[in-house]
C-alpha cells in the first residue's frame, strides 16, 4: 500500500524586494494542487517560505542603513498577508534565517565536508570593486561591465569551498534514466542533459569570504554558505534533518513534488539531488519547472516596474476571480501572459456567465416552479445522456489531469459540465414544460439533472475557487460536498435550496 502522503513546496522566494503577481502565480498552483490532494484523502505538507541571505540583500539593507533583517522583516510580514489574502494553505512557513535551519545547514555543510565532498579551493571572479559584487561573464551588461553601476570589472580570487558535483555526475545520468517522470515538462530534462550535464558537470562554489550576510561555516568562520547548501536544503530542514528523523522527515520525505520556475529548474533537478546523494537520502519524486506569467507580453521584472501590487487586484475582482485566472490562463509548462484585461475577460466570460449565470437561472426556476424543493422522479430523456454521461465521467477526468499537472486543463474540463448544463437549459425548456402539468416530474428530473451537475462542478472546483465553491454549497444547502459524493444523483432529495445570491459581478469595461 503507497503511504498516502503528500509534500509539496513551491521555491523559497528572495524577499529583496515586495512580491509580485509572478510569485502569486507559483503558490497559487501550489496552493490547488495542496488542497486537491488534501481532498483526495492525502495526509498534505505544503511548504513556502524565503530565502534570505546573500550579497543583494545585504547591499540592499546596507544602502537603507538597515541590517539586513530589519530589511526582510517588513517584506516577509507582507508576504505573509498577501498569501492569507490569497487563501494560500500552507502548512509551513520557513524562512533561512530560522535558528533551526541555519544551524541544520551547519550540520549538513559538515557532513559533506567529513565525507570528502566538500573541499577548499579557490573562486575565481570578475568583481565590481565599489559594488563589492561577483559576477559571472553572463551577468555582465552589453559592454561587458557591472550589470549594477556600469563600471569596470575586474579578475580577483579568493579562497573558498567546494562541493564535488562532478563525483555525481554518472549516478545523476542513471537516476534521470530510472526516474522518467522526474523532470517535468519532459522538455526541460533533455535541455538539462544536453546543456549542462553532458558537457560536463563543474564543482560548485558554496562559500563566500567576500560578504558576511549568510550562514558562517562552523569550521571555518570566515566562510559563510553561499546559497546552494543554505537555500535548497530548506525541503528537508523543515522537516527536522538531520536533527529529528523520526517524525516529519520521515512521514513526508522525499517530496512528492518541488514547484519551481523554468529559470530555477537546474538547480533543482543538477546540484540538489546531488547534494542528497552526498547526504545519502532518497531523491524528491518530481520536480516541475512552469513557465512564467508573463504581463502585457514581457516578463515580470522588478527594475521594470511594470506590476501592481498583486491586493489591488484582489480587491477589484475578489480572490477567486484572481486564483482563477491564474490557474485557467497558464497552460501546461509553457508561459502565460498575464494582463488586467484578460483578467476581466476570463472572469466574465467563465464565472459571470458561464458558472454564476447556471446557479443563479437554476436557483431561480427551482424556487420559482417547486418552492426551492428538490426532488428526482427519475423522469429521464435521452436529451439528458449527454450531460449526464460527461459528468459521471469528469471526476477521473480532472483527476488525471490534476495528477499529471495539467490544471487549466482540468479547469477547461469542468467548465465543459457548466457550459453543457446551461445548454441543457436551452434545449429542455423548463419555462415550457411548466406551463404542462403532465410534465411536473419530468420538470423536476431535468432540475435535479442541473442541480447535480452543479454540484458535482463545485466539489471539482474547491481547490481551485475555495471561497466561492463554500458560497455555492451554502445556497445548495447540500452536506454531499466532498469527493466520495461525486457519484451522479447522491444530491439529497427532500432539502430545500438557499436563497441564491450573485457570485460574480459583471466587470464593466470602457
Ligand atoms: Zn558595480
Amino acid at each position: 500500500m503507497e503511504n498516502k502522503k503528500f509534500y509539496i513546496t513551491t521555491p523559497i522566494y528572495y524577499p529583496s524586494a515586495e512580491f509580485h503577481i509572478g510569485h502569486c502565480y507559483t503558490t497559487i498552483i501550489a496552493d490547488a494542487l495542496a488542497r486537491y490532494k488534501r481532498l483526495s484523502g492525502y495526509d498534505v505538507f505544503f511548504q513556502t517560505g524565503t530565502d534570505e541571505h546573500g550579497q543583494k540583500i545585504e547591499k540592499i539593507a546596507t544602502e537603507k542603513g538597515l541590517t539586513p533583517k530589519e530589511y526582510v522583516d517588513p517584506i516577509i510580514e507582507n508576504a505573509k498577508d498577501l498569501w492569507n489574502k490569497l487563501g494560500i494553505s500552507y502548512d509551513y512557513f520557513i524562512r533561512t534565517t530560522d535558528e533551526d535551519h541555519c544551524a541544520r545547514v551547519q550540520k549538513i555543510f559538515k557532513m559533506m565536508y567529513d565525507k570528502g565532498d566538500i573541499y577548499k579551493g579557490e573562486y575565481k571572479g570578475l568583481y565590481c570593486t565599489p559594488c563589492e559584487s561577483f559576477w559571472t561573464e553572463s551577468q555582465l551588461d552589453e559592454n561587458g561591465k557591472c550589470p549594477d553601476c556600469h563600471r569596470d570589472v575586474h579578475e580577483v580570487s579568493e579562497e573558498a569551498y567546494f562541493f564535488k558535483l562532478s563525483k555525481y555526475q554518472d549516478k545523476l545520468v542513471k537516476f534521470y534514466e530510472d526516474n522518467p517522470k522526474f523532470i517535468q515538462p519532459e522538455s526541460r530534462k533533455n535541455e538539462m542533459l544536453n546543456n549542462f550535464i553532458k558537457p560536463g558537470l563543474e564543482d560548485l562554489c558554496v562559500s563566500r569570504t567576500s560578504f558576511k550576510w549568510g550562514i558562517p561555516v562552523t569550521f571555518d568562520e570566515k566562510h559563510v554558505i553561499y546559497v546552494w547548501i543554505d537555500a535548497l536544503s530548506n525541503y528537508i530542514t523543515s522537516l527536522g534533518y538531520p536533527d529529528n528523523l523520526d517524525d516529519k522527515f520521515k512521514k513526508y520525505w522525499p517530496a512528492d513534488i518541488h514547484l519551481v520556475g523554468k529559470e530555477i529548474v537546474r538547480f533543482h533537478t543538477i546540484i540538489w539531488p546531488c547534494m542528497l546523494m552526498s547526504l545519502g537520502i532518497d531523491l524528491p519524486k518530481q520536480v516541475f519547472g512552469h513557465g512564467w506569467l508573463i504581463v502585457d507580453g514581457g516578463k515580470i521584472s522588478k527594475s521594470l516596474g511594470n506590476y501592481k501590487d498583486p491586493r489591488d487586484y484582489i480587491n477589484s475582482y475578489g480572490v477567486d476571480a484572481v486564483r482563477y485566472y491564474a490557474l485557467r490562463e497558464v497552460p501546461f509548462g509553457n508561459d502565460g501572459n498575464f494582463s488586467e484585461d484578460l483578467l476581466i475577460a476570463r472572469t466574465n466570460a467563465d464565472l459571470v456567465n458561464t458558472l454564476g449565470n447556471l446557479v443563479n437561472r437554476t436557483l431561480a426556476m427551482s424556487k420559482k416552479y417547486f418552492s426551492s424543493v428538490v426532488e428526482n422522479p427519475k423522469v429521464y430523456e435521452s436529451i439528458d445522456d449527454n450531460l449526464i454521461s460527461y459528468a459521471k465521467m469528469l471526476p477521473s477526468l480532472v483527476d488525471n489531469k490534476v495528477n499529471s499537472l495539467k490544471v487549466n486543463e482540468a479547469l477547461e474540463d469542468i467548465f465543459e459540465l457548466l457550459k453543457r448544463s446551461n445548454k441543457y437549459i436551452d434545449d429542455t425548456t423548463p419555462w415550457v414544460l411548466a406551463k404542462d402539468e403532465s410534465k411536473t416530474d419530468r420538470l423536476k428530473t431535468v432540475l435535479y439533472n442541473l442541480l447535480e451537475s452543479i454540484r458535482i462542478s463545485t466539489i471539482l472546483l474547491r481547490a481551485f475557487i475555495p471561497g466561492t465553491t463554500e458560497r455555492i454549497f451554502n445556497m445548495l444547502n447540500t452536506k454531499k460536498i466532498e469527493f466520495t459524493d461525486l457519484d451522479f444523483g447522491t444530491l439529497e432529495e427532500g432539502i430545500t435550496l438557499n436563497e441564491s445570491e450573485i457570485l460574480f459581478n459583471r466587470i464593466e469595461t470602457k
